[in-house]
């Protein structure tokens, strides 16, 4: 157990460095340690970040391309908010000379390049506990002076730290190495491992060697469904199926969560690593019978082979670890990790960066697409859809950064701030009498949005903030919230549901509801995907599809909104099916506020 006074994912470290690979690889280390991390790559967004998040601890790379680290530093120093921040500074072989200068600029501690992980760890926790104890001993004119003599205690008590790790490696039953729940080794250890490996200590055979960074994928999925009782249960029976298919000179890890690693000694070429990563796909996703219950998994393995280029065992865990993601959004079993897929993740990484700032410069906007009833032909509403605009790059679509920000949880700003833009224009229209009183705007949900704990009173602020009433407002979901159903998710329908708010199920045909679940589903319309829409040809094949929808929802008291009508025939079609309302480019694209207020005086004129 860690001896800090507070809980270790509630500690916000943030990690400033220029160099994707550096970022990348701690943050995720850092994170399966438990610890929340936010990145910087540059100065200025550090300084920025800063202020905003005001993290526990910084770690700083003293090289970075807009400003001095040292710099960097001294200006936190100077601010209010993050005066009293620790700043660990990352320091490369070259600065070690030079490394009172850190102390000067009133830096906490230095990490040498390249990392030690163990050494890492420590210096954090160390420089945690200090900076809480100077916390609870509150401020006071004498605390500069304490924090020089801490500093003096920081060496004493990491050497002791560091210390207390080694023996605790050197003893036979080793607790800190082995996982308590599966037994198999942990992470410190195969870190361990891999490095004996590197150096060329434990060849077993002489021969290369490959990793595999294994993932089950929706365990989230099993434990909301199961309880994670169970998911321990499966957890433990992963491990067990894995030791039976892997060679005694093998070695296997639980690297933290749902991810195993796999050291494969002996392995010729890419081909041969493949056909173990098979066997191991194949024994893994037979179904698991656990307390009456027929669990299948779906694995996704990462699979870099060892050459002479790789010295550090965090280097080829990131390699491995990158292209179990390449894998993950491919949708295969397996991947080899390439150069490519290395451009891949540090443009993400890039483009995450960017995003976190585009709100603040305001780079982000609204556009908004008409929907049309079929019977009136009258405008009933509009979809919001965000837009970022990039000064360089020009527009850059939702479906390449949505998935981002998903994934790195910026969904959450984000979403609230086009939920709050969008109310305050239509607001806007509503007082204008452009839009008749019953229409509505429809904001997409997702799914992180969806389950955020005060996502409730954050839509009774805005509606209240911006007078609108629940009915005026239609939020879009997505088949897979529903997928990850539970108690909660029903809940929060629910409460949505008491404030009149609609709910539409979007895209839908294209996840995976299963039509026995639908009926019992409190939303009010399904919107058909235009995968569908769009198949509906001159000879009016594939309409029986659509015809099939339209009456479930129908039968179901749901209404249906039609989306990517692109063609007269289409939208004649549609209106012959009863489908009750229509959104594509045949009618309007999205437009911004401006445009869509051109539309307005035009109706005007015309009536
Ligand atoms: P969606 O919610 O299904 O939105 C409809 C998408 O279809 C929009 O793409 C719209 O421009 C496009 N579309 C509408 N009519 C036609 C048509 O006739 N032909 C063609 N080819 N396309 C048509 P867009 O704006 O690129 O957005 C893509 C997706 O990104 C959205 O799909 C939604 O899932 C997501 N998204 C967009 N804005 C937001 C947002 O504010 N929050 C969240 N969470 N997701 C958003
Ligand atoms: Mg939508
Ligand atoms: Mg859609």
């Amino acid at each position: 157990m860690r001896k800090f006074p507070f809980v270790v994912n509630s500690i916000k470290i943030l990690i400033v460095d220029s160099e994707p690979e550096n970022i990348c690889f701690l943050s995720q280390f850092l994170r399966h340690q438990g610890y929340d991390i936010k990145t910087a790559n540059s100065g200025k967004s550090a300084l920025m970040q800063a202020q905003v998040e005001t993290p526990h601890l910084i770690l700083l790379d003293g090289k970075m391309p807009d400003m001095d680290g040292y710099e960097i530093c001294r200006s936190l120093k100077s601010l209010p908010l993050t005066a009293e921040i620790p700043v660990v500074f990352f320091c490369h072989q070259e600065e070690l000379v030079d490394r009172a200068r850190i102390f000067d600029v009133g830096g906490a501690d230095y990490l040498p390049l390249p990392f030690h992980l163990p050494e890492v760890l420590a210096r954090i926790e160390n420089q945690l506990v200090l900076n809480a104890k100077i916390r609870t001993r509150g401020n006071s004119d004498k605390d500069l002076e304490r924090r020089g003599k801490l500093l003096f205690i920081t060496d004493r008590a990491l050497r002791k730290t560091v210390k207390k790790r080694h023996h605790l490696r050197d003893s036979s039953d080793d607790i800190a190495r082995y996982d308590r729940l599966t037994h198999l080794p942990n992470q410190s250890w195969f870190v361990d491992r891999l490095h004996q490996r590197i150096i060329g200590k434990q060849s077993a055979s002489g021969n290369s060697y490959a990793v595999l960074f294994l993932d089950c994928d929706r365990f989230k999925l099993i434990n909301n469904s199961f309880g994670h009782q169970l998911g321990d249960r499966l957890l433990v029976a992963v491990a067990r199926r894995l030791e039976s298919c892997l060679r005694a000179n093998d070695a296997i890890a639980r690297f933290g969560g749902d991810d195993f690693t796999i050291l494969l000694e002996g392995v010729r070429d890419v081909e041969h690593a493949i056909i173990a990563a098979k066997r191991i796909h194949q024994h893994l996703t037979a179904p698991f019978i656990i307390d009456n219950h027929q669990i299948f998994l779906n694995i996704c393995i990462g699979i870099v082979l060892g050459n002479s280029d790789y010295h550090y065992p965090e280097t080829i865990l990131r390699d491995a670890d990158t292209a179990m993601h390449a894998a993950k959004r491919k949708g295969t079993f397996c991947e080899v990790f390439s150069s490519e897929m290395y451009d891949l993740a540090r443009n993400t990484l890039e483009l995450e960066n960017n995003l976190r700032l585009a709100l603040e410069r305001q780079e982000l906007s609204v556009h908004y697409q008409p929907i049309l009833s079929l019977t009136t032909g009258e405008i009933s509403g509009f979809e919001a859809l965000i837009r970022w605009y990039r000064p360089d790059e020009g527009f850059i679509s939702p479906a390449n950064f949505i998935p981002i920000a998903e994934e790195t949880g910026l969904i959450v700003p984000i979403g609230t701030w086009i939920l709050r833009e969008a109310c305050r224009q239509f607001r806007v229209w509503l007082n204008q009498k452009s839009v008749k009183s019953s229409a509505r705007i429809s904001i997409n949900l997702s799914v992180k949005q969806f389950y955020q704990p005060d996502l409730i009173e954050q839509i009774d602020n805005i509606l209240q903030e911006t007078d609108l009433s629940g009915h005026n407002l239609n939020l879009e979901i997505t088949e897979s919230v529903l997928l990850d159903r539970d108690e909660s998710a029903m809940k929060i329908i629910e409460q949505l549901r008491e404030r009149q708010i609609h709910l539409s199920i979007d895209d839908f045909g294209t996840g995976y509801s299963s039509l026995s679940y639908l009926y019992r589903l409190p939303v009010n319309a399904l919107k058909i995907d235009r995968s569908f829409i769009m198949r509906i040809s001159e000879n009016n094949k594939n309409l029986e599809i659509v015809k099939t929808i339209i009456n479930l929802a129908h039968h179901l008291g749901m209404t249906v909104t039609a989306e990517g009508i692109e063609t007269d025939h289409q939208a004649t079609q549609l209106k012959s099916l009863k489908c009750e309302f229509a959104q594509g480019f045949f009618f309007y694209k999205p437009l911004d506020s401006k445009r869509v207020e051109e539309i307005f005086e035009l109706h005007k004129a015309a009536t």
